[in-house]
């Protein structure tokens, strides 16, 4: 099955969102054209205008921070739109639907963007983040050759939990001096991360007194099951428990220096929304990050992957056969579109994790 083009989605959720009486409040154009070379947006769609005196709340879902991933986020959002879950709010709160953060990745099939930042890294907006650790593994996950024996040594790195724990600080919590690396999150504040703090300027998001917010990933975790995390610097303290209160015990909190399934993150998209919408905004955020597969095979494809882009000529040099396992694994990580019995695992998650951001906001 071919994932569809950045189009094909987007004259998808254009209809869907004007049978359904949402309104287009801001479409943010990229200069970067897409795979087919068509003009590339973030859109968000709402339930209600900014002039809407009722609203002073809304949960907010969001899609493709991490491009591919945008895949089943835009179809969580679809599927918010067909099933008329909006009637589950009550009349004060909206919903709003950031339609794909980063367009060009979802184009053209890659986590990053269009400058290979990752935009979960890349939302600084003072200065950048620093990991002097990713020297350590830089000729590992920047190869100059793709082969058995790198897979190997990948492997090897996250074979066992204490080491993985290890590896991933030094590889992909992010860096910011490495342009061609993996995890690389630019050197200054990346273009989803400006025109988001452009969108919390307008009306519609300006206006709001509280807000939930459920960024939507996948790739990470038990193959099936969903992973909420929670970007807050602590596990403790009053907005953990509010986050705990709304999504439950079962919170992870990636950056409070306990195990989860991930590492710590430095620059995420998150935490940039609550600052954009300021202390007026009660704010309450977490990435749903749905598990396809395990690290020990998805990790290896993404530095494939970024080789590749990188290095198209090492392709020549390397067994075709090992390419296209890869790169197909890639796909099968964060796009697994077309196998049932993940998606229906999926929406089950997502229906659940919807109900419980409502919730909370009518709590
Ligand atoms: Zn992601």
């Amino acid at each position: 099955m071919q994932l569809p083009t950045y189009g094909q989605a987007f004259q998808h959720i254009l209809q869907l969102a004007r049978d359904n009486g949402f309104f287009v409040s801001l479409s943010q154009a990229r200069l970067a054209r897409g795979a087919c070379n068509e003009r590339l947006c973030t859109t968000y769609f709402t339930s209600f205008t900014p002039d809407d005196r009722r609203i002073a709340k809304a949960l907010i879902v969001i899609s493709g921070v991490h491009g591919i991933e945008g895949h089943i986020g835009h179809l969580a959002q679809c599927r918010i739109l067909e099933n008329k879950m909006r009637l589950e709010l009550p009349d004060d709160t909206g919903l709003v639907l950031v339609h794909l953060v980063n367009p060009w990745g979802m184009s053209h099939g890659r986590r990053v963007d269009e400058q290979n930042i990752d935009v979960n890294r890349g939302c600084h907006f003072d200065g950048h983040g620093a990991n002097a650790l990713y020297n350590e593994v830089r000729s590992l996950v920047e190869p100059a050759r793709l082969d058995n024996e790198l897979l190997n040594a990948l492997r090897a790195k996250i074979s066992s939990e204490q080491e993985r724990r290890a590896f991933f600080a030094a590889a992909v919590s992010g860096q910011w001096h490495a342009p061609n690396g993996i995890f690389y999150g630019g050197d200054r504040t990346c273009m989803s991360g400006e025109l988001l703090a452009i969108a919390c300027q307008q009306p519609f998001l300006a206006k709001l007194k509280q807000a939930v917010a459920i960024d939507v990933h996948s790739g990470l975790g038990p193959r099936g099951q969903g992973t909420l995390l929670c970007p807050l610097p602590s596990s403790e303290g009053a907005e953990a428990d509010k986050t705990r209160r709304i999504f439950g015990e079962t919170v992870q909190f990636i950056n409070a220096g306990k195990p989860t399934i991930t590492t710590g993150v430095n620059g995420d998209y998150l935490p940039a929304m609550k600052k954009r919408l300021g202390p007026k905004c009660d704010f309450t955020g977490i990435a749903l990050e749905m598990g396809t597969t395990t690290v020990l095979e998805s990790f290896p494809p993404l530095v494939f992957e970024n080789a590749l882009r990188h290095n198209p000529k090492l392709a020549d040099a390397t067994n075709q056969e090992l390419v296209r396992e890869q790169l197909a694994m890639f796909r099968r990580t964060f796009a697994p579109l077309d196998e049932t019995d993940f998606m229906d695992a999926f929406y089950s998650v997502f229906d659940q994790t919807f109900r419980a951001g409502a919730r909370g906001l009518s709590a």
